[in-house]
């Protein structure tokens, strides 16, 4: 998709701080960090939020899930823990159309999110 900021970031046409990388996922940190550790999970693919997942999509959404798993190991948060968000279109806070796990940690993260 040409006008998707994240699909960007995948082909390397926008600069990102890549953490991880597979055949399938994309994983960068978030250029507005809202915890010491924000990082952004995604598929390559271009699926634009959690509600346009197919079932053709299974086996990606168990990777994606995995992915997350890896990252946070790499980084280390697993010790002390990390949360795992999913914002969904416009009351969910949705701004980028383009499937996202954000994996946040570093910090105590109160509940519930506001
Ligand atoms: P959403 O609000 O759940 O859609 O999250 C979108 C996230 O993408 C926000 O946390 C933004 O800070 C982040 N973001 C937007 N543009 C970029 C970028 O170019 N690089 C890295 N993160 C971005």
């Amino acid at each position: 998709m040409d006008n998707c900021i994240f699909c960007q970031i995948v082909a390397g046409k926008i600069p990102s701080e890549k953490v991880y990388e597979d055949d399938d996922l994309f994983a960068f940190k978030d250029i507005h960090p809202a915890a010491p550790t924000h990082v952004l999970v995604i598929p390559k693919k271009h699926i634009p939020s959690l509600m346009e997942l197919k079932e053709e999509d299974e086996r990606l959404a168990g990777k994606i899930l995995l992915g997350v798993q890896k990252v946070a190991r790499k980084l280390g948060l697993q010790e002390k823990g990390f949360r795992v968000v999913n914002n969904m279109g416009e009351e969910g806070g949705q701004t980028v159309y383009h499937i996202h796990f954000h994996l946040l940690g570093g910090r105590h993260l109160t509940w519930p999110p506001g």
